[in-house]
Parts: C-alpha cells; sequence; structure tokens
C-alpha cells in the first residue's frame, strides 16, 4: 500500500506526467480539402493533429499563436486513398500462365523471399499516397498477416494492410490443372472447403489468425469447381458471429447470385453480372468492386504478353462491356468500391500500377469526386472503418495526402502528381518544401 502511494505521488509530481496531456499539435493548411462524406471539396480549411490521430478541422484563424503549419494552400489535401483489391505478395509476368506460375512460386520461392519482395511491393503503395489496402489472398499461409504486423509494429514502413489470409475455395482453388496426387500443393496458397461443416472450422482458422475480413472464391473459373450456397452461408454466419466481413470472388453470374443469397458483404470483380444480380446487389447494398483497367494499361498488357497489334481488337470490347457493367452498377445504385487487383508486373511499380484503377473508371465515365469516394469513404464503409480512415475528420487516423493541379478539370494528371503523404500522422513524404 505504502509502495501504492509513493508511486502515485510520483506520477503526480512528475514533469514527465504533465506533458501526457500536452501533446504538441502538428497542423495542415489545406486550400482545398476533399469532404469524403459529403463528397465535396471545402476551401481553406486547418487540420489540427495530434499523435497519430486528427483532433479538429477548423479555419486558417484558428491556428493558435506562435504554431507554424504545415503550407498546403496550393494543394487538394485528401483522406489517403485506399486500393481495396490488392496482392501484394504475388507477381506474374504478362506472358506467364496463372497456375503454371503459382505452381513455380509455392515451390520455388521460400516464404522469406516471398516477404521481402512483397514489403517492396506494399511500400511503393504508400509512395503513392494509397495508404491502406485490402490484401485479398494468394500470399501462402498468412504471409499477408506477417506483413501487416511487421507494418503495424513499425518494424518497416508500409501501407495499412487488411488483410484476408488464404482464400475459401472450393476442391482445387483457382490453380487449375493439378493432377490429384499434387492438390497438397493447393494447401499452401487456398483453404480447401470440403463442406458446410468444414466451411465454419474454416473461418474460425482465420479467426484465430487475426485476420481482417474472410475472402471466397465463390467460382474458381476456369476450374469448374465452386462452393455451395450452404458452405457460403455458413462461412457468412461465422464470419458475421466474429465481426468479419465477407468478400467474394465473382467471375460468373451464377456465382455471384449464390454469394449474395448466402448473404456476403462485397463482390470482387463480377465481370458478367446480370441487371437482375445488379438490382439485388442494390437492394442488399452489396459493395461491388470493380477490378478492371485502362486502355493504356491494357495496351501496355498486350504488348508484354506478346500480342501483336492485329490480335487486339479484343480490348476495345473489354472495355465497352466493362463500361456498361459499371454504369448499370451505379444507375441502379450499388455502392463502388475503387481496387485494382493489378499483380502483373507492367514493368512500373505496384503501387503505379495499382493507380491505373482512378484511370479506367474516369474512361468509364465516372466523376472525379465519385471516383475519389470510391477509393476513400466507401471503401472504409465496406471495412466497417469509416471513423478511423478515408475521412479527414475528429477522432479519425491522420492519414492524409495533398496531390498538386485541378482535381475536378485534370483528374487523372492531379491524382498522380502526389506531393505529400502523411500516415498515422507522421509525414512520409514532402514534395512542397
Ligand atoms: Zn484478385
Amino acid at each position: 500500500m505504502f509502495k501504492t502511494l509513493i508511486l502515485l505521488f510520483v506520477i503526480i509530481i512528475s514533469p514527465q506526467a504533465k506533458l501526457i496531456g500536452q501533446q504538441t499539435s502538428t497542423y495542415l493548411k489545406a486550400g482545398h480539402l476533399y469532404d469524403s462524406k459529403n463528397n465535396t471539396l471545402l476551401k481553406n480549411k486547418l487540420i489540427q493533429i495530434q499523435g497519430t490521430k486528427i483532433i479538429s478541422i477548423g479555419e486558417f484563424s484558428s491556428l493558435p499563436k506562435n504554431h507554424r503549419a504545415i503550407d498546403l494552400t496550393d494543394y487538394t489535401v485528401l483522406p489517403g486513398l485506399i486500393d481495396a483489391h490488392t496482392h501484394v505478395l504475388f507477381s506474374q509476368d504478362a506472358n506467364e500462365d496463372f497456375a503454371a506460375h503459382s505452381i513455380q512460386s509455392l515451390t520455388m520461392e521460400s516464404n522469406a523471399l516471398r516477404v521481402l519482395r512483397g514489403f517492396k511491393r506494399a511500400q511503393s503503395y504508400l509512395d503513392q499516397g494509397i495508404t491502406s489496402i485490402k490484401d485479398l489472398g494468394n500470399s501462402g499461409l498468412y504471409l499477408d498477416v506477417a506483413l501487416r504486423d511487421a507494418i503495424n509494429e513499425g518494424t518497416i514502413e508500409g501501407p495499412r494492410i487488411f488483410a484476408s489470409g488464404p482464400i475459401l475455395a472450393a476442391y482445387g482453388g483457382q490453380i487449375y490443372g493439378v493432377l490429384p496426387e499434387h492438390q497438397n500443393i493447393i494447401d499452401l496458397e487456398y483453404r480447401i472447403i470440403t463442406s458446410p461443416e468444414d466451411a465454419r472450422n474454416a473461418v474460425r482458422e482465420d479467426v484465430n489468425q487475426n485476420v481482417d475480413l474472410i475472402k471466397i472464391c465463390a467460382d474458381n473459373v476456369p476450374n469448374k469447381t465452386h462452393l455451395t450456397i450452404d458452405e457460403i452461408k455458413s462461412i457468412v454466419k461465422t464470419a458475421h458471429s466474429h465481426n468479419l466481413t465477407v468478400t467474394a470472388h465473382c467471375i460468373t453470374n451464377q456465382s455471384a447470385w449464390n454469394a449474395i443469397e448466402a448473404g456476403v458483404d462485397g463482390i470482387e470483380h463480377g465481370i458478367n453480372l446480370a441487371d437482375s444480380t445488379l438490382t439485388k446487389m442494390a437492394e442488399k447494398k452489396i459493395f461491388l468492386v470493380p477490378t478492371e483497367n485502362s486502355r493504356s494499361y491494357m495496351a501496355t498488357y498486350a504488348k508484354l504478353a506478346g500480342y501483336e497489334q492485329d490480335e487486339i481488337g479484343w480490348i476495345e470490347n473489354y472495355l465497352e462491356r466493362n463500361k456498361d457493367r459499371l454504369n448499370k452498377a451505379i444507375d441502379k445504385g450499388v455502392p463502388i468500391v475503387a481496387g485494382s487487383d493489378n499483380y502483373t508486373d507492367i514493368k512500373v511499380s505496384r503501387g503505379q500500377s495499382s493507380k491505373d484503377m482512378f484511370t479506367y473508371y474516369f474512361e468509364a465515365g465516372m466523376k472525379p469526386l465519385d471516383i475519389l469516394q470510391s477509393s476513400t469513404y466507401i471503401s472504409a464503409v465496406q471495412l466497417k472503418k469509416e471513423n478511423e480512415i478515408g475521412y479527414i475528420s475528429p477522432q479519425a487516423t491522420a492519414d492524409i495526402i495533398a496531390v498538386k493541379g485541378d482535381i475536378l478539370n485534370d483528374f487523372i494528371a492531379t491524382i498522380e502528381n502526389v506531393v505529400f503523404i502523411m500516415k498515422d500522422g507522421k509525414v512520409y513524404d514532402n514534395k512542397t518544401d
């Protein structure tokens, strides 16, 4: 008891104890500030930051005397961007076959090498102002979770990672053509579901390894296997009971329909969604993460993949179809979340490649502010983190960037021109000085 009293006394009179309540503030003067919740641009706002958190947003005149602010008056200040569909622990060349490359990676690339390469890719997102990524599998057995933890504890610098762990999939996963006697290789990359009962255990394994969300492959196209509605229902029920969301990779319309029936929270890709499926998604407020690419990306990809000039007519059809589906989804009121799914090496950094999603959405007709909202606030809502990231507001984490240019009238050039990056209240890059 005496010891406790002495300790209490020391804490009360210690000068350091006083400092704990008086953390110094950092101030940012934003010429334009994007309000991602209300999808509008505000003028001349002062952002106060303490430690890792945003404290207040006020007028320039509220800057206390004798305090200097980081001057971003010539720029547009945005919440740190979010890419909702990444695979930082996987990379393949444009001319490589996905299954063959996966087998090669699983048998010839050690986990240590894979994580180190993944770290470099992850960091390149932060370099581009993408302060959070949702990493959706093809990451071995929880290597994404390890990478996330190393970043969160400050061992290495990188974006905030929301990790799914191994993808839950039906027999064979997405790695087609593997003989029965070698199916154990698939278990190194996917969690193969054999029944609704097994599905429940698979989610428990993920929970036990501290994943942030559950990713499933509702279908395995071009593999013909797919999860059943009952298996997906079991996954959703168990995940939701642990406060985890479920997002479903869907290539066929039927698998998307099954996933929606089973109660998933999001659909990834959804390239073949029928009108009736989109209507149902809008009714149930199920998020769509369209992961297609722009015309210039596809031209680069086709060249690297070895297509001749007269063999790339399909690119225009690809762009038209995706544009049509995206606009139908928007018209019906499906919440759109921005995600790149860029895992092909197109000879730029992964983070740079990821930013192609902005060009794709813009080419497909989305308005600049709507694209920003899809890559900030709506993406945070999908993660159930809208009070923490994707919105510059009091109590949120200070993940803040600034871009140079006219965001409304010169969107692509401006979103590419990131001049200031802050993550967790710490300035990561500042090119304005
Ligand atoms: Zn993907």
